[in-house]
């Protein structure tokens, strides 16, 4: 299989008739091997008729069902599973996104040498509060992981398979930070201008309460990347700061009252030096368990990507 496009839908009765129509037309041009990929986030209208309908005219088009509302990037992930394209899109399945964009984000992975593209919404169709909160939200990431990329919450991208398996899902959270995972991990990542419209039918899922949540996503994303591996790193060298200065601290007050040069009575410097050492001991305690959690984790994968393996034989060639 060439191309897969994976679409979740919350919802999205409204919408899918008329976006099956649209990427049909866009895919075949590109080529007749393709497959679409919906995953129904256990919708409560007619989505999932709507998609049956879809299937029964070109059987190209593929339904996963979820059993519930699981959100919109674990849908990417059941889509991933399943997808066998050598190429696999993304997009949101409420024709906000424009399909006629995917073949020149198609043809930037295919020939122009990146491994992800990623789409970027230059002339959002959203309200100004939440194209304000998106900014903010932008600015911070940008500073925070240091990812110069403009737009990552544009569900259209492109990527390539083998980049699918370097992404760790892990609930909503990776919805926005996919890109920039994918970066830090040593894929070449691109973005492209696309075209943006106005949600036409049905109503946005996520409320403004949730997109603020992104900002802690983005701490944990943080963490993630700078110690996923090695928790203690942080920690560590935090508990011992911490209890070195409490030790410091007590031990100069004990010399200090030994030598009577003060009195301990009605003093609260020595329990701030054992509040001190304690807090240090316990930030430590913590880093050796998320230290063991990091090591079962990687010891099921790899910490590395690989580009290019030269005198291998790959199993059954
Ligand atoms: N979506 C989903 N599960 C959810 C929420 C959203 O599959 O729990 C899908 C939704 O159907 C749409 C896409 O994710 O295709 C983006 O959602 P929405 O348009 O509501 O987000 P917005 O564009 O307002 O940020
Ligand atoms: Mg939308």
């Amino acid at each position: 299989m060439k191309y897969s496009v994976v679409i979740p839908a919350y919802n999205e009765e409204g919408n899918i008739s008329q976006l099956v129509a649209k990427i049909s037309v866009v895919m075949n041009q590109l080529s007749p091997d393709w497959e679409l990929i919906f995953i129904d986030d256990g919708s409560k209208d007619k989505t999932l008729e709507k998609m049956r309908e879809e299937r029964q005219k070109d059987s190209r088009v593929k339904i996963i069902r979820f059993r519930r509302n699981f959100g919109q990037s674990v849908g990417w992930q059941a889509g991933f599973d399943y997808a066998t394209g050598e190429i696999v899109i993304t997009m949101d399945a409420d024709m906000q996104n424009d399909p006629a964009d995917i073949p020149a984000m198609v043809k930037m992975v295919e020939t122009g040498g990146y491994d992800v593209v990623s789409g970027w919404r230059s002339m959002r169709q959203d309200s100004l509060y939440i194209k304000f909160l998106s900014k903010i939200g932008n600015w911070l990431r940008r500073i925070v992981t240091g990812d110069k990329t403009h737009d990552h919450g544009c569900s259209l991208k492109v990527y390539k398979k083998e980049c699918l398996d370097s992404i760790e899902f892990y609930s909503d959270l990776h919805r926005r930070y996919i890109a920039a995972l994918l970066a830090w991990k040593g894929f070449k990542v691109g973005e492209m201008k696309t075209t943006h419209h106005a949600r036409k039918y049905g109503q946005s899922k996520y409320s403004v309460r949730k997109k603020w949540k992104g900002l802690l996503d983005l701490l944990v994303v943080k963490f993630w990347m700078q110690y996923s591996t090695r928790p203690i790193h942080l920690f560590g060298s935090l508990g011992l700061a911490i209890s070195g200065a409490g030790f410091l601290l007590g031990g100069t007050l004990s010399v200090l009252w030994l030598l009577r040069m003060i009195s301990l009575q009605n003093r609260t410097t020595p329990l701030l030096a054992v509040l001190l050492v304690m807090i240090g001991l316990q930030l430590l305690m913590t880093g050796f368990i998320a230290d063991t959690v990091s090591m079962t984790y990687y010891s099921t994968k790899r910490a590395y990507t690989v580009e290019l393996l030269e005198g291998f034989e790959k199993p059954g060639e």
